[in-house]
């Protein structure tokens, strides 16, 4: 077998197992934590050490291989994926099935890929005779707003050589991404008063109340379109978005209870804790007026998980030492999805996004990933050992 086959090969069987567990976020993974765990320890000059979630039904996981020094590289990736539910498959989501130059499975681009190739990797990353470490980072529940990036960051700090540099596997097509936006989700739930709707100025319409929050979330991004950034985001401006929402019992009823979950996709620079703390101070408002027509009218608000951003800024100011040429900076892009690379780069870390597979087939039903992609990402590996021995 030639040389890139056998490689193809490697990466493929351990891409297999990885996409055969079903780790869907509201899933446990300790099945699929402990299968990659003995796969590592196939190799030499391994360390790696798990951290559960507090019901302990999921694990992220450190690898490290190579020395016990400081100024290594971490290579980021997830293990969770989106469900399948509601999907048209053409084949079992959880079987890697391969068509030609591609494989098709739930999380074969977004991001079980170049968890493959990552660790394919280790055998020779462990023969390399690296001067400072390789970790890979495994984490959970990236998918439900990046929410085990934070305890696996200060796992990796406490119990590892502190890296220099992060790489982001999330699918760049390899190209280098310097920047996203933060992500800020949150739940507003109003409490109205029932009233015949022939008296609706006797009660209050939850769903009255809930359409001014909304109009609050037009206004801005009204205000937003006028302060675009200097970085190329797609749009170049944060943007405030409401997703769901659910309330009222019938046409001439007001409304008793109506909530909706809202979606702010916040430029870099933007300051998240600043516009909540706008919302808080406007929802209390309007709460005060619906109390005088019924005091046990309500508006709550509910924050949610918060991505920091990738700061293009940051990432051109601490350009990782070692990257090699391979990552073209010159073509060096931002996107507008959130990523655990905001997590990282705020605890210090010099971070960049790249990896294999395109975000268009990410969450897709058919979801699959180009062979050469894989490869690609493979050699780039192996030029990153190559500059750290
Ligand atoms: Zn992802």
């Amino acid at each position: 077998m030639s040389e890139s086959g056998s490689l193809e090969s490697e990466i493929l069987g351990v891409l297999e197992r990885l996409v055969g567990f079903d780790t869907v976020s509201d899933k446990t993974n300790l099945d699929a934590i402990a299968w990659i765990e003995a796969y590592a320890h196939q190799s030499l000059n391994v360390r790696t050490q798990r951290y559960f979630n507090d019901t302990k039904d999921k694990a992220a996981l450190v690898i490290q291989i190579g020395p016990e020094n400081e100024g290594g590289v971490v290579l980021s990736g997830h293990i969770d994926v989106v469900p399948v539910a509601g999907q048209a498959w053409d084949h079992d989501p959880f079987s890697l099935t391969r068509r030609g130059e591609h494989v098709f499975g739930r999380g074969t681009c977004d991001m079980k890929g170049f968890l493959a190739v990552a660790l394919s990797a280790i055998p020779e990353l462990s023969r390399a005779g690296l001067t400072r470490p390789v970790q890979i980072a495994i984490s959970y529940d990236e998918e439900v707003g990046c929410l085990g990036a934070p305890p696996l960051i200060e796992g990796l700090l406490a119990d590892f050589p502190r890296a220099d540099s992060v790489i982001v596997g999330e699918p760049t097509g390899m190209k280098s991404v310097i920047g996203h936006k933060g992500v800020q989700l949150s739940e507003t739930i109003v409490r109205g008063y029932e009233v015949h709707s022939s008296h609706l100025h006797r009660g209050v319409s939850a769903i009255h109340v809930a359409s001014k929050l909304i109009a609050w979330h037009d206004r801005q991004n009204d205000q937003s379109r006028e302060a675009t950034s200097a970085f190329s985001f797609d749009p170049p401006f944060s943007t405030f978005h409401v997703g769901l929402i659910s309330g009222g019992t019938a046409s001439n009823i007001t409304a008793r209870d109506c909530r909706f979950t809202s979606d702010w996709r916040l430029l870099p620079g933007c300051d998240a804790d600043e516009l909540w703390d706008r919302y808080v101070e406007f929802a209390a408002n309007i709460e005060s007026e619906i109390r005088k027509i019924a005091d046990t009218a309500r508006v709550t608000v509910v924050k949610g998980p918060h991505t920091p951003p990738l700061d293009p800024k940051g990432v051109a100011d601490g350009a990782p030492p070692f990257i090699p040429g391979y990552l073209d900076r010159a073509a060096a892009s931002v996107v507008s999805y959130g990523t655990e690379a905001g997590h990282f780069q705020r605890s210090g870390f010099n971070t960049l996004i790249c990896g294999p597979g395109s975000i268009r087939q990410a969450h897709q039903e058919n979801e699959y990933i180009a062979i050469s992609e894989l490869l690609e990402c493979r050699k780039f590996f192996r030029n990153l050992a190559c500059e750290m021995s």
